[in-house]
């Protein structure tokens, strides 16, 4: 008789409600299945499994959990479909061009990483020559067929608008489908611009951190006055315009105590078409030891977006990690710089990201890169797109795996001084938001369901989006926000 034993991919979770619940949630880390059990029966299969390892595979509830691979036979090898994902993964393929348009800005926000990690900031801005080489480079590598951003940053990159409406005119000579994404604090908008973006369905994420109280915190102009009264005007002035327009935030010490308070109920007011809240990255060579705890960051943004869902608006870095886990498709890289994106700064320098490329860490000009025959033949480039979560020894066996993308690779460069460790931020928040979906997921479809095993069906899972409605071509899915 065949010998059986649980999946070491199967992770068991305690639905955390406030009343005693008689179920446990089995969390498959690789398929992201999801089967609720109740607790009684689930010991029983277990102490089957632990004292012969035999079981009866005709009982349906065993047959649903051989299905899913919980149960597997003794000598499976476990590995296996890791690996097998693990080889996928390792592609250069790059959608995304950011170009930093400029190395100046005319505000001077306190945790600004790009800022305050330059090597040497001369206050250049990008050429016309360099933004069409850059351009006529990603043309070169990016897939054809498939949807390009062009993700335009800086500094504040209107201070370049010279080169944005170059950008605008001449993309559609190169690429076949792409949208603009325009990062900008806002404050240096006018009517010109906003008509233009509105023209060229530009996607405008303005700066915002909260209510003026908050944001006037941290993001100042040189003479240390607040930014949000121009900041508001810009993002005004874009919506009177007709223009897609989103708000990417930094969450901190600053405004965490009001952001699921007064800053919802201002961002439900001033509805943005796409809501970005970002955790504060780490600075180079200084003391971060400031930073708002993770654990904090990851419950407030629940608690921000549960309200925000309730009135249908879309928090990016929750959905980050919700849509995988409703689609069940493996987000094993969270952020473009790993083999989806090219970088380039004022001064031509090219990498995959701008924080590193700025601090003078990585990059190479575009004169060398342009000699490639592939971006596979620099060595950043390459070993930039092997980092995924399948990839790196620390995140073998994790829970997170199909779901974290491995945070934000700069992030574990400050922490670690290579990139082949992780930020341990990023764990401690998927975990936290994994276990807010089981238990999210289990309110949705429980009810009267007493059976003694729960499988969702897809359709289930799409209920964690409650109001939300998306749509996988909307621009209000922004791939930006992470920066
Ligand atoms: S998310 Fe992190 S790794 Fe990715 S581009 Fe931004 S700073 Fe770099
Ligand atoms: S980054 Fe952390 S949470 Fe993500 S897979 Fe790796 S170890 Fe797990």
């Amino acid at each position: 008789m065949e010998s059986f034993r649980m999946s070491k991919n199967v992770f068991e979770l305690e639905i955390e409600k406030k009343n005693p619940c008689n179920y446990i949630a089995l969390y498959h880390s690789i398929s992201m299945d999801v089967i609720y059990i109740k607790k009684a029966m689930y010991e029983s299969i277990k102490s089957a499994l632990l004292s012969n390892g035999t079981i009866e595979p005709n009982d349906n509830i065993i047959c649903s959990l051989i299905e899913k691979k919980y149960i597997v036979l003794y000598e499976t090898d476990d590995d296996a479909e890791y690996r097998k994902i693990a080889d996928t993964i390792n592609v250069i393929n790059p959608t995304t061009l950011r170009l930093q348009l400029t190395e100046s800005c005319n505000l001077n926000c306190t945790y600004c990483q790009i800022e305050r990690n330059y090597k040497n900031n001369n206050q250049i801005h990008m050429s016309e020559d360099i933004a069409a080489r850059s351009l006529a480079l990603f043309a070169k590598y990016a897939p054809k067929g498939k949807q390009k951003t062009i993700i335009l940053t800086g500094g504040e990159p209107t201070l370049n608008f010279k080169v944005i409406k170059l950008l605008l005119q001449h993309t559609k000579e190169l690429l076949d489908s792409y949208r603009f994404i325009l990062f900008t604090n806002g404050t240096k908008l006018t009517e010109q611009m906003a008509k233009l973006f509105k023209e060229n369905n530009v996607l405008v994420l303005i700066s915002l951190d909260g209510t003026k109280v908050q944001h006037d915190i941290y993001r100042k102009d040189f003479s240390g006055k607040g930014s949000f009264d121009n900041a508001l005007n810009g993002y005004n002035l874009c919506k009177q315009c007709g223009c897609n327009v989103g708000i990417s935030g930094v969450v901190g010490t600053h405004n965490v105590n009001e952001l699921d308070d007064s800053i919802t109920d201002f961002f439900l007011k001033i509805k943005p078409d796409s809501l970005g809240l970002n955790f504060e990255h780490y600075l180079l060579n200084a003391d971060n030891s400031n930073i708002l705890p993770m654990e904090k960051y990851a419950d407030v943004i629940l608690s921000t977006y549960i309200r925000l869902r309730e009135q249908g608006m879309y928090l990016e870095n929750i959905n980050r990690v919700i849509e995988p886990f409703v689609k069940q498709r493996i987000n094993a890289k969270e952020c473009a710089a790993l083999g989806r994106g090219i970088t380039v700064l004022p001064n031509g320098v090219v990498g995959p990201c701008k924080t590193l490329l700025v601090a003078g860490i990585i990059g190479k000009h575009l004169d060398e890169i342009e000699k490639l025959d592939s971006l596979k033949d620099d060595d950043v480039f390459l070993e930039w797109s092997n980092r995924s979560t399948y990839t790196l020894e620390c995140c073998k066996g994790c829970i997170g795996i199909s779901l974290c993308g491995s945070g934000c690779t700069y992030d574990s460069y400050v922490l670690n001084g290579n990139i082949t460790n992780v930020d341990k931020r990023a764990c401690i928040f998927i975990k936290q938001i994994l276990d807010f979906m089981i238990t999210d997921l289990f309110c949705h479809i429980q009810h009267s369901n007493d059976n003694d095993i729960i499988i969702p069906t897809a359709e289930d899972r799409q209920k964690i989006y409650s109001t939300i409605r998306l749509d996988d071509n909307d621009l209000k899915r922004s791939v930006g926000h992470e920066i």
